[in-house]
């Protein structure tokens, strides 16, 4: 697809003063109140008096400038008086409150998000846009209009950048194309998002970006004749057809583009052109497709080519008909069609929301469209782990889109790589809950099924279902994460609540007595507070975690219940508590070992039945009184427990190597003298310790022997078992599972 340059880039004079800018909104808006203006000029002009900027003007042609940008992209009068306004409280004895006060809380608010946007220390790393824009989204608040303050801002600045130390100048133009390019182009602005790329261009590259625009200049000479004739050839079929007020716009330049193009596809510049471009602005939806037809009518349309904006909108709005033909001469050319409705929001994206209508009111609240805005907003709200937001943001901001439809014909957006389970959570959260499988134009796809753009989408759900970990593997969108991410947390949360509640009643039990209670008082406060705990359940919860111990909150709540004469129960120690004391021990010795999704310190324990060592799959189970189990995956065991006591694990890296666990090998041999020594020689060689052994033989004259023997992982332990059979006279060599 070829990039347009906006038709008419927003206006690049600049305002000399007040006078000016009221001229160029009354062009736009000749019933406007513009006393609200005029005001926040005075105010700023105030502000900034004394202030010289590096051109050597007064500060105030700064804030004027963006004042006009904003007023170019047709805005309503409140951001413009912010854009006034946007550095008083970063720059001036000016506070936020003043603004509030003379201004208003809209005006205060836009204003206090930009201040702190250009407190931001942007990374300049693609890595970190997401934490970018997430800093910025924090920022922002709720107002959008803040960003387009912030993006006329830079603009204003990239046009003076000129004016800057050189060694500023690069680092300027790499945050612009770093942060705001996307950023405006997410926002669908792309007359902005054009020309900071091709001002970035120009100071990041400044030798390539005067040869293209040098080449670029005589290229559209060379063409100009045969540009001419087509839009000729077109304009005159539109006349036949009697459609009016049609405007046909050439190819423009966008030297960012081309360059992209160039170092994307290792290509000259000679070979970027081969595709020339026009685009068609009607009136109205259907002569968009009248127009589609007889352009299809006049030159062959390539195969694959044509796409459908229009039924089909992008995220950012967009709309818009695509098609590339065979033009005269044989050359193929891009056409886009759409109306001229169209082309303001193409233009001027998210912004042309804000248009100013009569009573200064926006023209409408349909910026909450922008679906994807509004769940960032609520995703940073929702996730407190900035990393997980970084990679879903970065995801959803950057990649490829494909459009599926539901199977009642809407259309859905999401980007490459998507699956069905991105799409059941996009249409609702239990949707994606309860997904097992789908069928992709009717035929049944794995839920790691890569959508194609045209699917049309049925999710298949079952009400026993539950989300897995598994699935965070193969889907993209935030959404889905984040969602998959809620439901495991919380599930564990329960589980661990549900436990830890078990265990601690039962601590109480003991004494006859109920923790209950317990749970309340000065005492309990106290004891929450000691433990910066909010809420009674997080107790529990704790506990369940393997955190906090319950004989410890036991004694810690209820010590009248251990002092009181005669109530102790003098005897030993329950068998319950044995294990729970094993467990904690274990866990002590193992804490690094093992991790729990969603927690830490948690305290486990190794099943007997199949002795997991670490590299070995495994899966946790919540266990009565003894924290979580851990079993291999291929316990056959792990199969029989409640699976809704299933909690993901796997192993840690790093300090396992520090720990060893016992392993039985069973070795099956002929009863050879000096086959015994032989595998102890093994042992020894590879400084496994054994400390256990076991040897009987059989009536057929074989010996079997077990050997139990500390392991540090499945690498060592197969390494034991290779040179263990490939003693002469081994005849077979197993890991003992007990089941
Ligand atoms: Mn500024």
């Amino acid at each position: 697809m070829v990039d347009f340059a906006a038709s008419e880039r927003l206006s690049e004079k600049p305002l000399r003063s007040l006078e000016d800018l009221l001229a160029k909104i009354s062009t736009f808006y000749p019933a406007a109140d513009l006393k609200l203006v005029e005001k926040a000029y005075l105010f700023s002009e105030r502000a900034h008096e004394g202030q010289i900027r590096r051109s050597g003007e007064a500060y105030i042609a700064h804030p004027l400038s963006v004042a006009g940008i904003l007023a170019d992209l047709r805005l309503d009068l409140s951001t413009i008086a912010s854009g006034l306004l946007h550095d008083t409280v970063e720059d001036t004895q000016a506070t936020v409150e003043d603004i509030r006060q003379e201004f208003g809380e809209t005006i205060a608010a836009i204003v206090d998000g930009v201040t702190k946007i250009s407190k931001i220390q942007f990374k300049t790393s693609t890595e970190r846009q997401g934490e970018n824009i997430r800093k910025m989204i924090v920022a922002m608040g709720k107002d959008v209009r803040v960003v387009l303050v912030k993006l006329a801002d830079r603009l204003h600045n990239m046009r003076t950048l000129h004016h800057m130390p050189y060694e500023k100048q690069a680092r300027i133009a790499q945050e612009t194309l770093e942060i705001y390019c996307p950023l405006a182009s997410r926002l669908g602005i792309s007359s902005i998002k054009i020309e900071l790329e091709d001002l970035s261009f120009r100071y990041l590259h400044p030798d390539r970006f005067y040869e293209i625009s040098q080449k670029a200049e005589r290229r559209e000479k060379d063409q100009f004749h045969y540009i001419e004739d087509v839009r000729r050839i077109i304009t005159e079929e539109v006349e036949k057809s009697g459609i009016r007020e049609v405007e046909i716009q050439g190819r423009s330049k966008h030297m960012w583009s081309i360059y992209k193009k160039m170092t994307g596809r290792n290509i000259d510049f000679e070979q970027v052109y081969d595709i020339l471009a026009f685009r068609v602005l009607v009136g109205t939806v259907p002569q968009c497709y009248e127009i589609l037809g007889l352009v299809h009518n006049l030159w062959k349309p390539i195969p694959g080519r044509f796409k459908d904006f229009i039924a089909m909108p992008k995220a950012n709005h967009y709309q818009s008909l695509h098609t590339t033909v065979i033009g005269p001469g044989a050359e193929r050319i891009e056409i886009q069609i759409r109306t001229k409705d169209m082309h303001l929001i193409a233009e001027r994206g998210i912004a042309a929301h804000w248009r100013y209508k009569e009573g200064g009111k926006p023209a409408d609240s349909t910026a909450n469209k922008f679906e994807w805005l509004k769940d960032l907003v609520n995703l940073h709200q929702q996730v407190g782990n900035s990393d997980e937001f970084l990679d879903t943001v970065k995801t959803d901001l950057f990649e490829a889109e494909i459009y599926v439809f539901t199977p009642k014909g809407e259309v859905r957006e999401f980007p490459d790589g998507a699956t069905p389970i991105d799409f059941a959570y996009a249409v609702h959260t239990q949707l994606g809950n309860s997904i097992v499988g789908a069928r992709v134009n009717g035929k049944m796809v794995p839920l790691k099924y890569q959508l194609a753009n045209g699917d049309t989408v049925e999710i298949m759900t079952s009400k026993t279902q539950v989300p897995s970990k598994d699935w965070l593997k193969f889907c993209v969108t935030n959404k889905a994460k984040t969602r998959i991410r809620a439901f495991i947390k919380e599930e564990q949360r329960k589980r661990s609540l549900a436990l830890g509640k078990e265990l601690v009643e039962r601590e109480f039990r003991r004494y006859g007595a109920s923790s209950l209670k317990y749970f309340k008082g000065e005492i309990f406060e106290k004891f929450k507070v000691h433990y910066g705990i909010h809420d009674d359940d997080e107790v529990y919860v704790r506990v369940g975690y393997g955190k906090l111990e319950p004989r410890m909150v036991l004694e810690r709540i209820a010590a009248d219940l251990i002092a009181g004469p005669g109530k102790e129960e003098k005897s030993e120690t329950t068998p319950m508590q044995t294990l729970f004391k094993s467990a904690a021990q274990k866990s002590r010795k193992s804490g690094s070992l093992v991790a729990v999704s969603g927690m830490d310190d948690i305290l486990v324990h190794y099943a007997r039945c199949c002795n997991p060592i670490p590299g070995d799959t495994i899966v946790g189970f919540i266990t009565r009184g003894r924290g979580i189990t851990i079993h291999r995956t291929d316990c056959p065991k792990a199969f029989e427990f409640d699976q809704l006591r299933r909690v993901d694990v796997e192993w840690t890296t790093g300090e396992a190597d520090s720990l060893e666990r016992t392993v039985s090998i069973k070795v099956v041999s002929q009863d050879i003298p000096g086959l015994l020594k032989a595998m102890t020689d093994v042992f020894a060689a590879l400084g496994v310790n054994i400390h256990n052994a076991q040897i009987r033989t059989t009536r057929d004259l074989k010996a079997i022997c077990t050997f139990d023997v500390n392991i540090k992982n499945t690498s060592q332990l197969n390494q034991v078992m290779l040179e263990l059979q490939k003693i002469r006279g081994v005849i077979g060599v197993e890991r003992v599972t007990h089941t």
